[in-house]
């Protein structure tokens, strides 16, 4: 009998990484057997460990922090997307190595199909200037927004930014003065239970406030967006979702339909919370 394809999620660190039950999800929804391991690369060694993994077989794996720029310099050919972003989250392999960025369109995806956003004609603000911003202008800018703003605290990162993607930086008490229909959190400000320092009054338009980080309880973020006068808030825990379907299809020739994952992962993350706070002395 055939042994089931392999594939794998590389970074380090890696524990927290919900990929291997979103992968194992999609195959069991599609009837299909695959193994997906969550593997710490150690740092310095990204190359010699990808070669490892084609010499054992394995199809394919996704590339998470900090790996994504070293998974770009080793891929032989690129997507399109993949280019534009200048990271790799999602390794092919075949006869070449292809390297793919599959997060702008996860997060696409989760805006416009599960919240139903129009991104087309929409007035932006996306607050961080990290390697996930980078990983959506692409994805963001193909859809036609009227405007994209991009705050960050360095200000000179947000500069860079946006002169490298052609589209505006604004300080963050600037943004007090403007109309922004989608409000993208970009930072890394709700892993330390912060919210960025954006004033309320950017708040007071948006439809949707949107966190790219993914938590068992509404974010920092999302609470000061609710607050605020954002219509709706919500995490990226979709984004991850979509994305993952993306690298499925990339690998498999079939985009997982995502909705039964998308609850059994809100669940899983909501039962792991409930066990580490009931854990707690
Ligand atoms: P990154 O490259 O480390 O960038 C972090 C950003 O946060 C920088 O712009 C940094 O500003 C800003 N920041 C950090 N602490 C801050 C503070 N106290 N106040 C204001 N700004 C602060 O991270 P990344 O790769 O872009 O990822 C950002 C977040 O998105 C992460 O939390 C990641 O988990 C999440 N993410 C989620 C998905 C998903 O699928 N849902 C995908 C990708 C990323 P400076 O430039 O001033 O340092």
């Amino acid at each position: 009998m055939k042994k089931p394809d392999r594939y794998a999620v590389l970074g380090n660190p890696i524990a927290h990484s919900l990929s291997p039950e979103i992968h194992r999800s999609f195959a069991r929804s599609l009837g299909e057997s695959i193994v997906y391991e969550k593997l710490e690369v150690p740092i310095g060694g990204f190359s010699d460990f990808v070669d490892s993994l084609i010499e054992q077989g394995y199809k394919g794996c996704n590339i998470t922090l900090p790996f994504k720029m070293e998974a770009y310099k080793y891929a032989e050919r690129l997507t399109v997307r993949a280019r534009g972003c200048g990271a790799v989250n999602t390794l092919i392999f075949g006869s070449r190595v292809t390297g793919d960025n599959t997060d702008g369109a996860g997060f696409v995806a989760d805006v416009t199909g599960r919240f139903g956003f129009p991104i087309e004609g929409s007035s932006i603000l996306v607050l961080g200037a990290g390697g996930g911003v980078r990983g959506l202008l692409p994805s963001l800018l193909e859809l036609n927004p009227k405007w994209i703003a991009v705050a960050n605290r360095t200000m000179e990162r947000a500069e860079a930014l946006a002169s490298s993607f052609g589209i505006d930086a604004i300080a963050y008490e600037e943004t007090a003065a403007e109309h922004f229909d989608l409000i993208i959190n970009a930072t890394s400000t709700s892993l330390s239970n912060l919210a960025p320092p954006v004033p309320k009054a950017a708040f007071a338009e948006a439809s949707l406030a949107y966190d790219l980080v993914y938590a068992a309880r509404p974010t920092p973020f999302m609470e000061l967006a609710l607050k605020s006068g954002a219509r709706k808030a919500v995490d990226g825990l979709g984004m991850l979702i979509e994305q993952a379907a993306e690298s499925y299809a990339d690998w498999r020739g079939v985009r997982p339909d995502t909705g039964s994952t998308y609850g059994e992962i809100r669940s899983l993350l909501e039962n792991r919370a409930a066990s580490a706070a009931a854990a707690r002395p």
